[in-house]
């Protein structure tokens, strides 16, 4: 599991600093918030593989917070760790029925806290990130950041990767452009929907001369569909 990004979201210096060593040293990438404002421009600015957040923060609780992350389309699949002093059963329920995907109670260990990261980002990958997805010969790793058929890399701009990356992972399901904006850029920056539709022609001109360019499918009148079935 190195290599995976962990935002830490505690406003107490000292335990922030010791999870971060911990993490360190177990080999994850590591980022810092102090509060609920720099934990939302550390999102803003770099997606990370799971969030450990504090119940007690002082701008917003982190509970607020995990409702907040998991209520926003951009985020809501992020896993999300709960640290709380608070040892009481209905705390734990109120985390979880709040979205947070598991819940440690201080103290904990280095070690124990280690072990619930990757059990619960082995849970997410089981649900759909970082995992290899396949369509005929069509293949998506996300963890190699490629796609290939018959393990040939198909070449593709940031972009259509992306685009493709989005399409793989949501099969079957149409999405208006307005959708596909959202998802592939965030809905910050202004984009004409016309611009799917070249990215989406970007994209079949590479799936072409491998025969797969069928699987982008237009539904007309609603949008765009990625299906290994015929239409
Ligand atoms: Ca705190």
């Amino acid at each position: 599991m190195s290599g995976k990004l962990i935002l830490i979201v505690e406003d107490e210096h000292a335990i922030r600093q010791m999870i971060a060593f911990g993490l360190r040293r177990a080999g994850f990438d590591v980022r810092e918030a102090a509060d609920c404002r720099e934990a939302r421009q550390s999102l803003a600015d770099q997606r990370p593989d799971l969030m450990l957040v504090d119940w007690m923060l002082p701008d917003m609780s982190g509970l607020e917070l995990t409702r907040a992350v998991k209520r926003d389309r951009q985020t809501r699949e992020l896993p999300i760790i709960m640290l709380t002093a608070r040892a009481e059963e209905g705390d734990k329920v109120t985390g979880l029925e709040n979205g947070a995907d598991d819940y440690i109670t201080k103290p904990f260990s280095p070690r124990e806290l280690v072990a619930r990261i990757n059990a619960v980002l082995r849970r997410a990958g089981a649900t759909g990130l970082d995992h290899v997805v396949e369509f005929e010969a069509l293949k998506l790793d996300q963890q190699g950041q490629r796609i290939t058929v018959d393990g040939q890399t198909v070449p593709l701009g940031p972009t259509e990767y992306r685009m493709l990356e989005f399409f793989m992972t949501h099969p079957e399901r149409v999405f208006s452009r307005d959708q596909l904006l959202d998802r592939l850029w965030g809905g910050n920056v202004y984009v004409e929907e016309r611009t799917i539709d070249v990215h989406v022609r970007r994209l079949r001109k590479s799936l072409e001369k491998y025969g797969l360019d069928r699987f982008v499918q237009t539904v007309r009148g609603s949008g765009y569909r990625f299906s290994a079935k015929a239409q």
